[in-house]
């Protein structure tokens, strides 16, 4: 199931193994991020335990454990791994020349997109969610049709969307935002459904401080019997207060997106005032952040997800201005320029 959270964090880990671990700062962050005592993912699987109903702890402690197993005999292997690296690096060392002045070598660190993006990450598979990813290169059908633009919504026009040339008769084109996935992950999986969908994505815009033609989203969609607004906007809330802050507020305004009915623009309490009002928010304490809505109907319909008996919530937002906010920069454009001096300060970031 698409919803499994002990999946999703294997799925995860096994991830982040696979990008390689080459330096103890990595092995370090890697260790915390899944086995940590005070906010590792697997303990946070085991915390779940006592939440299930008592028919259901037997398999999910079985297989939690199984997980963890995995999960430390990988990291011990690791560990092992790096020690002895690190041990025949001093053997090097030691028939070196000491009296040579020294080097300091250049650490890399993480992207502050991937801080923010990891963070995001975190929260939601703490909270039941898997990731899903898809193509970038996407067809009129995933990123428009199934999503109940009308053929003449302007989003459709060249304008807006990068097209890929291709003389046959559906042209390919740069996925306009991340919610093809969730047509994707409905039509493979169906229902019940509870999944985030972390991506980069493509507007045909110009280069400025708030703008660029790539920048990048995070989705959410649920989908189960009975979902109602209440739990969209419970779990917007618990979200946006574990990203921002505790006290941050939110605020719902209703609005139209051709996929979600209702619609809604979500603001929250302006970071910069906690809700005073200061420039930044214009006076009125609130910042919109991100836009949200119940699945329309007619998309469940779409993917053979019959709307009578299921519900959903869709919710997505762009992880550049979250970094942008949460950090307190003023240009979009530093976070692609690639300068070393602005990069170096996000080092540290786990
Ligand atoms: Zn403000």
């Amino acid at each position: 199931m698409a919803s499994d959270p002990i999946q999703a964090l294997l799925g995860s880990f096994r991830e982040e193994i696979g990008r390689g671990v080459s330096t103890r700062g990595e092995f370090e962050r890697l260790k915390g991020r899944f086995l940590g005592r005070e906010k590792g993912l697997v303990p946070e699987l085991f915390a779940r335990l006592k939440t299930l109903p008592p028919g259901e702890r037997g398999a999910f402690g079985a297989r939690a454990n199984a997980a963890k197993t995995e999960i430390e005999e990988a990291v011990r292997r690791l560990g092992a791994e790096l020690e002895r690296r690190e041990a025949a690096s001093r053997d090097r060392a030691a028939a070196v020349d000491v009296t040579l002045p020294g080097r300091r070598p250049r650490r890399g660190g993480l992207h502050p997109i991937t801080v923010v993006r990891r963070r995001i990450e975190d929260i939601f598979l703490r909270m039941g969610y898997s990731i899903a990813d898809g193509p970038e290169l996407e067809n009129d059908f995933h990123n428009f049709e199934a999503l109940n633009f009308p053929p003449e919504h302007p989003a459709r026009d060249a304008q807006d969307t990068l097209l890929v040339d291709r003389p046959a008769a559906s042209p390919l084109l740069l996925r306009t935002h991340t919610s093809p996935v969730q047509i994707r992950e409905m039509r493979k999986h169906g229902a019940p459904l509870r999944l985030i969908v972390p991506g980069r994505v493509y507007r045909k815009d110009e280069v400025d401080a708030t703008h660029s033609p790539v920048f990048h989203q995070v989705e959410g969609l649920v989908v189960d019997h009975g979902i109602s607004m209440a739990d969209l906007k419970g779990t917007i809330a618990a979200f946006l207060e574990a990203l921002f802050g505790k006290g941050t507020k939110t605020r719902f305004i209703p609005t139209f997106f051709p996929f979600v009915e209702p619609g809604v623009d979500v603001s929250m309490t302006c970071i910069f005032c906690r809700g005073d009002g200061c420039p930044k928010c214009k006076g009125s304490g609130w910042i919109e952040i991100m836009g949200a809505g119940m699945v329309h109907p007619r998309v469940l319909q779409g993917v053979a997800i019959d709307p009578e008996e299921y519900t959903g919530f869709a919710f997505g937002l762009g992880i550049d201005r979250v970094a942008l906010l949460k950090y307190g920069f003023p240009d979009l454009r530093l976070l692609f320029e690639g300068d070393e001096r602005f990069l170096a300060q996000f080092a540290g970031e786990a």
